[in-house]
């Protein structure tokens, strides 16, 4: 056994997804991963959705560097420096309309954080009202806004005040075959959520535009217009958790552009700088003057090196056009998905936008969920050189989010190796007595 493994038992806290065989991971370069022993992974998965500009872009790297010779940490709260301030501009000019002020952090979970306290202060109310299956992060607020009962369990109780909404999951809802429909109802339910399941004391509404850990649950096209129209009426802000669709993934700069909503606070982190570690929440003006000075601080939140990481990110992001790539390499992705889809009626459904993919695999019509059989496809692909993630509230969705230079080659490579993990799966499957 690997050095590195043993020393992960004998020291690390693994409080995480078991694996049949850990990687030990060298290198990375674009969408392959390379390991110890030189073995090669395609990476379907980005690190969790994260190095969308690929891994150890050439670019990123350099932007890294030169800041790393200058300075690593100045605390960006209590001096100024120049990558946060270009970094700021930037971003002010890619969020949607009138987001023009952000607070930098490390993390996903950090950046909720921030941005619920501030719906409370800049409201002064103290509610919340979230999606049932939804995913925000692991610290305590976070997780007292999370709806996936699967991705909070254990650690609780967690914080009051929270009331869940039904998500817009089509495929699970009364309306499969009517999207629209179930975006109307789904929005119209919040309305009786606030009324019967709130004191009326409500800050915010939060939400991921598409539902990452919840299975890659993508909102009818609708369903955000409908709840804005909600929310005005009970003067609740809208929190956009774009934490793992924002910055490209699914064809746009942020996912919630599809919807044609503009949302109060939209807070990002994974794919805003390739890698390294930061988050950020950007609001309006008159929002983000709630915080006074004193309210909200974080020590190594706006890292210069990684904000500067993040503006050749976004620059890469720009100049190589990622976003209309992603939606181009995720639709060819799909319909290859969906080939495979009328072969194996184990996969109940394929959707995504861009390359933000989930397959949901069902044993049957009653759309029983095949959870063990998520988990053997992912092994198979592990053991065949590909690297996909499984989540979904019940834990039977293959999730494709590779990073976005992968070519169509390399997504040939993947789908056919999913091919074989699907007919495998299915013959072990069959081969089972029949309890
Ligand atoms: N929000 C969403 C939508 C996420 O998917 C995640 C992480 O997967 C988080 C928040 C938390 O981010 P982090 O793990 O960086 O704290």
């Amino acid at each position: 056994m690997s050095d590195t493994i043993q020393k992960y038992r004998d020291y690390v806290m693994t409080g995480f997804v078991k694996s049949v065989a850990p990687i030990v991971i060298e290198t990375a370069s674009g969408a392959v991963i390379t390991d110890v022993n030189g073995r090669e992974y395609l990476d379907c998965f980005a690190g969790i959705s994260v190095v969308n500009a690929g891994h150890c872009n050439p670019q990123v790297i350099a932007a890294a560097r030169a800041q790393m010779e200058k300075l690593i940490h100045g605390s960006s709260y209590l001096y100024h420096v120049q990558p946060v301030a270009d970094l700021a501009e930037k971003i002010a000019h890619i969020a949607p309309r009138g987001l023009t002020k952000t607070f930098f952090g490390n993390g996903g979970a950090e950046a909720i954080e921030g941005a619920l306290k501030l719906a409370r202060l800049y409201t002064g109310k103290h509610e919340f009202v979230a999606l049932q299956t939804s995913f925000h992060g692991r610290s305590f607020g976070a997780l007292s806004v999370t709806g996936n009962m699967g991705r909070k369990k254990r650690g609780g109780p967690y914080g009051t005040g929270v009331a869940f909404a039904p998500a817009p999951y089509v495929y699970r809802s009364q309306w499969p075959n009517d999207p629209e429909e179930c975006g109307r109802q789904c929005a119209r339910a919040i309305e009786d959520i606030i009324r019967f399941a709130t004191s009326g004391d409500v800050a915010a509404f939060i939400a991921e535009p598409i539902l990452g850990e919840g299975g890659i649950i993508v909102p009818p096209l609708n369903y955000f217009k409908e709840v804005k129209k909600v929310l005005d009426q009970h003067g609740i802000l809208f929190i956009a958790d774009e934490v793992q669709s924002g910055f490209a993934r699914t064809g746009k700069m942020f996912a919630i552009e599809h919807y044609g909503v503009t949302p109060d606070i939209l807070v990002t982190a994974k794919g805003i700088a390739d890698g390294f570690p930061l988050s950020a929440f950007t609001t309006r003006p008159e929002i983000a003057a709630a915080y006074k000075p004193g309210d909200h601080l974080s020590t190594f939140g706006g890292n210069p090196v990684c904000c500067a990481a993040a503006l050749a990110n976004i620059a890469f992001m720009e100049s190589e056009q990622l976003a209309a790539r992603a939606t181009q390499t995720g639709d060819y992705a799909m319909a290859k998905l969906r080939d495979l889809q009328r072969q194996y009626p184990l996969i109940g459904e394929v959707r995504g936008l861009g390359l933000m993919i989930g397959v949901e695999l069902v044993r049957d019509e009653k759309l029983t969920p095949a959870a063990l059989e998520a988990e053997a496809i992912r092994d198979s692909l592990l053991r065949q050189g590909v690297l996909v993630g499984v989540g979904g509230a019940y834990g039977n969705v293959v999730r494709f989010q590779p990073p976005l230079v992968i070519t169509r080659m390399q997504i040939d490579q993947a789908i056919a190796a999913f091919g074989k993990a699907l007919a495998e799966v299915t013959q072990s499957v069959a081969a089972l007595p029949i309890s």
